[in-house]
């Protein structure tokens, strides 16, 4: 008889629950509901009140490691509690989400708990035992995975479920007592990497592109930063059109390899492009319901990392280009520097 148990975290207000944590709270209902097992959901937080407010609907057993030594990303600490709310619940299949928090510690955990781990799940099943699909090869084989060692570790990919939502009403939580190890790390602050950029691209301070949560995909490939029929590079204008229409649509912004290696080549390049931005096989696989590519060839290394984009499109010069040959819904054969600027144009209008 399985059990499940769903490992969940606070954000960085110390008390609401991640999104990430929210859509492991789905899979964890949705797999318990399968297999008539029951459900624990463990919370990691400085104060649970909050989360388990939240959580009261789901009728699930809810315990809880708080306190200010959780307040902060820590192996030592994580893990700890991690164990902790795993030696409570006794599951035999513990899911929690890929955030970087869980990530670093859940196969340490899995060790401690005489477990077993597998990662990037994007979706599990109940046949006659547990199935869990993951991808490999950069999203071109797909795999189902079971186990019979348990307790079983599963670590879920971002944006796969709906996260959890319900109103919040009063609920019991257990508090579980942790240990602590001796701690060797004291968190002094975070950085995050300059990937941001101000329409002139003066600053690259406090204006990040890289929205995971964000609707549209807009990437951008090396053609903005290519000579244009007039024999001229444009690679200021190619900013300007570009952040114009993140700046109006929320959009991500994502990259060709091409276009941010540039950057290392000498040659005229985006100034808020970092490799931080490369989708592909080399680069990130986001999850977006839309994307939209520009100037950007659609050779395979690169549509690989587009698996999970919904609904793709792209403006090509180039008729005979990767995106016409079967890998985008919609292709636009024109050029990108007209394009966005009416695209541009219209959503201004649009504001007013
Ligand atoms: C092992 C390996 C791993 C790789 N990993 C990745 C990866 O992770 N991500 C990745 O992106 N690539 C990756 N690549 C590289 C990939 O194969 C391509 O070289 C790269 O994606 C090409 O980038 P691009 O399409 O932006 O540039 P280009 O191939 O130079 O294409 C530019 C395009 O812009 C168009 N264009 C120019 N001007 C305009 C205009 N005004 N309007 C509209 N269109 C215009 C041109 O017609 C052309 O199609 C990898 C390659 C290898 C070998």
């Amino acid at each position: 008889m399985e059990s499940v148990l769903v490992l969940t975290h606070a954000d960085e207000t110390g008390s609401a629950l991640t999104k990430a944590s929210l859509e492991a709270v789905t899979a964890a209902k949705e797999l318990a509901a399968s297999l008539s097992a029951s459900l624990t959901i463990g919370i990691v937080a400085v104060d649970p009140t909050t989360a388990t407010a939240a959580l009261a609907s789901t009728q699930a057993r809810l315990i809880a490691v708080s306190g200010e030594p959780f307040a902060q990303p820590r192996y030592a600490t994580d893990a700890a509690a991690c164990e902790a709310l795993c030696r409570a619940a006794q599951a035999t299949i513990v899911l929690a989400p890929a955030s970087s928090r869980f990530a670093r510690v859940a196969a340490g955990v899995a060790h401690r708990m005489g477990g077993s781990i597998d990662t990037h799940i994007t979706a599990l099943a109940v046949a006659d035992c547990v199935q869990a699909t993951r991808w490999f090869y950069r999203q071109r084989i797909e795999a189902v995975i079971t186990r019979e060692t348990r307790p079983w570790f599963l670590l879920l990919d971002a944006g796969t479920h709906a996260a959890f939502a319900a109103e919040p009403a009063p609920a019991q939580v257990e508090q579980i007592l942790v240990t602590l190890p001796a701690i060797r790390t004291t968190v002094i602050g975070l950085r995050t990497p300059q990937s941001g950029a101000q329409a002139d691209g003066a600053s690259t301070q406090g204006w990040e592109t890289i929205r995971p949560d964000a609707q549209l995909l807009l990437v951008a490939g090396a053609g903005w930063t290519k000579k244009q029929p007039d024999g001229q590079i444009h690679s200021a204008e190619a900013g300007d059109l570009i952040l114009g229409f993140l700046r109006a649509t929320g959009a991500s912004l994502g990259s060709s390899k091409s276009l941010v290696d540039q950057g290392g080549e000498g040659q005229p390049v985006l100034p808020f492009l970092t490799h931080m931005n490369q989708v592909g096989q080399t680069g990130s696989t986001p999850r977006h319901a839309k994307g939209l590519s520009t100037c950007c060839h659609g050779e395979e290394p690169h549509v690989v990392g587009w698996r999970f984009i919904a609904d793709r499109r792209a403006i090509s010069l180039d008729p005979n280009c990767g995106w016409t040959r079967g890998k985008a819904d919609v292709v636009y054969i024109a050029d990108a520097f007209k394009v966005m600027a009416k695209v541009n144009a219209l959503l201004g209008a649009a504001e007013k």
